[in-house]
């Protein structure tokens, strides 16, 4: 690839330097080769260890003359794609400083954190690293120049995240933000909800995290088989909602993805009165 670190001087923030390097390769393929890219950055290798210290982790002297990214064995590709790009945010973005003689590494939790504004440094950064990641493996004016659908849907989450070369639920963050529509995406496991991720007007959910999804939900109706899923659906606002936030809901719909290992993708939309 016919760029370097040198084409990114002075670029300090994480969504910037993504932006960058798009706009430097503006043909990238949206399930580009990462390998490639890294070594055009002088990340000089990516191997596989045998490990349970850590999911993901880079190598690199304080100068930052180059680096080496280290990966959990055994993970899927999508996984190792995200992992890999969030190392290499840690390498290019200038105040992530490693600690001398020490791999800066990175649990799983690490790659999930989202708020960069985070006063603890350590959460901070990890945000920052899945910041840039998001936005190297999918950026926002692509992801939605290939949505295409009518109305938003979890077939075209899953379709997007294969394109990517993506997992299902990076995908999703960055299909809520993307959206045009006010949607949420819910990801449960054995009926609970693990993680919520909204777009700017959807309306707060009542459910807390760690909660089973209400009663009268359809992702409560029934047993949802890995990959099998249910229609867009209306919904009763109130099943989700407070009585406040559903006065100026006209109409709610939900779809529901089974995914293996007992986990579901849930799809909320609500469309206003005044809308
Ligand atoms: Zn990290």
């Amino acid at each position: 690839m016919s760029l370097s670190r040198i084409d990114l001087d002075g670029i300090g923030s994480p969504l910037a330097l993504a932006e960058k390097i798009h706009e430097l390769l503006p043909d990238l393929a949206p399930d580009f080769d990462l390998d490639a890219l890294c070594a055009a950055f002088d990340i000089h290798s990516i191997n596989r260890v045998e490990t349970s210290a850590y999911e993901a982790a880079i190598v690199m002297d304080v100068l930052k003359a180059q680096g080496a990214i280290l990966l959990a064995k055994g993970r899927r590709r999508e996984r190792e794609r995200f992992s890999i790009a969030h190392e290499l945010g840690h390498f290019l973005i200038e105040t992530h400083r490693p600690v001398p003689g020490q791999p800066l590494s990175c649990a799983l939790n690490d790659l999930s954190h989202t708020d960069t504004k985070a006063a603890d440094r350590h959460k901070r950064i990890e945000a920052e690293a899945n910041r840039f990641a998001a936005a190297l493996l999918m950026p926002a004016a692509k992801v939605r120049k290939a949505m295409t659908a009518r109305e938003p849907n979890l077939d075209e989450i899953v379709s997007l995240a294969r394109n990517f070369a993506v997992s299902k639920e990076a995908m999703a963050r960055v299909y809520v933000t993307a959206s045009r529509a006010d949607i949420a995406v819910l990801i449960l496991q054995h009926g609970r909800i693990l993680r919520v991720y909204r777009s700017a007007e959807f309306p707060w959910i009542q459910v807390p995290i760690g909660q089973p999804v209400p009663n009268g939900s359809i992702a409560a109706g029934s047993n949802h088989e890995p990959g099998e899923r249910t229609e867009i659906e209306e919904c009763e606002p109130e099943t989700w909602l407070s009585a406040r936030a559903c006065a100026d809901v006209e109409v709610m719909t939900e779809q529901v993805l089974g995914q293996a290992g007992g986990f579901a993708m849930v799809l909320l939309r609500v469309e206003r009165a005044d809308a």
